[in-house]
């Protein structure tokens, strides 16, 4: 009897364990690349106003694999905090990142560790821009702070080091090292993340004098001039014209005795030139110099000097985006060439939107559509439909809770988002979210932009700056550029009124109890007083 009993443990104990392996060996691994403020209009496949440049083969081509999530936003339009909000799947206010500025409190419940539970190995590579140091990691090797373009200092679970070369092909190099000496018998999650095209712009080496030779298409909204915009659109400091540097951001000419510290403008720019070797460096200032030299000479003015610094901004922003692109492929090469093709989903994604010159403006932080939006491709082979496109409103909430899915792991009641995985089946519940919510935080702050919070539908969206008591509203299928603010117009009146109670239930469901009282301080401040 005993024997018996014995045989049929050990017999429930091996059927246990081949199922469990069985499971695991269907457990895809994940490649998670994400840069850092690459807009989706500067993604060929978004089929933007930058397309005819060709900015991104690759990603392209990923693209061509997989799913493309036309409509992808991100819940607060900045680093850190986007970042928190993935690892979390949980809105700023309650991860508690809610500004650039805050250390994430890295023992609360993140995806990473809840894969590390059913199996996976993880590993965080590139930009972290956290503070505080990752957890739920085997591996992890991140940039502090913002990181460096050029022979970056890189931190890891052993301590700081400095890597000489270009921080793109870095964090590349160390991925691909990741994957070929992490354990094979177990799945995988590798986050990949970029510095670039982040502000100060520095192109590799190999792209200095990339698109020279071509002209690059300016916004339709480059001259913008925010007439029907609430004030904070007025009150900004992220315009090409007046904010952008010349010098700091643009590494245009440097007048005779300029210090950059006298400057109003980033310093990062000067500090990354001041890393460079010295052949680094020689190349650089042979790329720019015959051009800053030219551009001295012609001696622009007004309209004809705000055109140069966005054609030299542009110009860097997506040869910094060519660098990735080339990461990506490098990537994908690596997979097929070592057979973990089949089995890998392979995300590409950013923080954010940016400014590409859009509205006159370089950064983020808005609800306007070129900031609020993230680029969102998955290739998941035998799921994902090749060159399929989705348009539901999916949010970065969305991402851990989906990597959980993917595993098979339970996903916790606390988390906010939604799993993507029905949707990158091509079969999207009927009962899928109908709009978006967003809040950001960070004024006053660098580039000024006023907090507000709103919301968006497929149609509509609806925008309150609540320090300054004032309300945004546009009606996206007529005004995509969102150059009519309607929130006076009485034909609208029905539908505003409807979306400010949806609004004020999505705060409720998301239970942001953040105060958005009104700031009469501010307004004092910041705003020119009527006498
Ligand atoms: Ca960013």
């Amino acid at each position: 009897m005993k024997r018996l009993l014995r045989q049929t443990i050990l017999l429930t104990l091996t059927i246990a364990a081949l199922v469990t392996s069985a499971f695991a060996a269907k457990q895809p691994n994940i490649v998670f690349i994400f840069s850092d403020d690459h807009a989706p209009h500067a993604i060929g496949a978004y089929n933007g106003w930058l397309k005819g440049v060709n900015p991104t083969p690759n990603i392209d081509k990923l693209a061509g694999e997989g799913m493309l999530f036309q409509n992808s936003f991100c819940t607060n339009s900045i680093c850190g905090p986007s970042r928190a909000v993935i690892l979390t799947g949980k809105h700023s206010h309650l991860n508690g990142f809610m500004s650039n500025g805050n250390k994430f409190n890295g023992d609360q419940q993140t995806f990473p560790k809840l894969l590390q539970k059913v199996g996976y190995q993880t590993a965080m590579i590139g930009k972290w821009h956290l503070s505080s140091d990752p957890q739920g990691f085997d591996y992890w090797d991140v940039l502090p702070g913002q990181g460096d373009y050029y022979n970056p200092r890189l931190i890891s679970a052993k301590g700081p080091r400095q890597v000489p070369g270009y921080c793109t092909d870095i964090v590349t190099d160390l991925a691909l090292d990741w994957l070929k000496n992490r354990d094979k018998d177990k799945p995988f999650m590798l986050m990949c993340q970029h510095k670039a095209p982040h502000r100060c712009w520095m192109p590799p080496l190999r792209h200095l004098t990339l698109y020279d030779d071509i002209e690059i298409p300016e916004s339709p909204t480059l001259f913008d001039d925010w007439k029907d915009n609430a004030s904070p659109a007025r009150y900004q400091e992220m315009e090409i014209d007046r904010h952008l540097h010349l010098v700091g951001d643009c590494f245009g000419p440097v007048p005779a005795g300029f210090n950059i510290d006298d400057a109003k403008t980033d310093r990062s720019g000067f500090k990354n030139l001041a890393r460079m070797t010295p052949e680094q460096r020689t190349a650089w200032d042979a790329a720019f110099g015959p051009k800053n030299a030219a551009m001295l000479k012609a001696d622009l003015k007004g309209k004809d000097l705000i055109r140069w610094k966005y054609n030299r901004y542009i110009r860097n922003y997506l040869r910094c985006v060519k660098g990735v692109d080339e990461s990506v492929g490098t990537v994908q090469k690596f997979l097929k060439d070592n057979g973990l093709d089949e089995n890998t989903i392979v995300i590409y994604s950013s923080d954010q939107g940016f400014y590409l010159g859009d509205h006159g403006w370089y950064d983020k932080r808005w609800m306007y559509e070129e900031s609020f939006k993230m680029p969102l491709i998955v290739k998941w082979p035998g799921v994902t439909k090749p060159g399929s496109v989705n348009t539901d409103l999916v949010q970065n909430l969305d991402y851990g809770e989906t990597f959980l899915d993917v595993a098979g792991a339970d996903i916790p009641g606390d988390m906010q988002g939604k799993s993507l995985v029905p949707l990158l089946k091509g079969k999207t519940p009927g009962d899928w979210r109908k709009s978006l919510y967003y809040h950001y935080y960070e004024y006053p702050s660098v580039h000024q932009v006023a907090a507000h919070f709103g919301i968006r539908t497929q149609r509509y969206k609806l925008i309150r700056f609540y320090q300054f008591d004032e309300w945004e509203f546009y009606d996206l299928e007529n005004d995509p550029d969102e150059l009519r603010n309607s929130y006076s117009d009485p034909a609208c009146a029905d539908v505003i009124s409807t979306m400010k109670k949806d609004l004020d239930e999505l705060r409720a469901h998301y239970k942001d109890n953040s105060d958005v009282s009104v700031r009469p301080d501010l307004q004092k401040k910041f705003r020119p007083q009527k006498s």
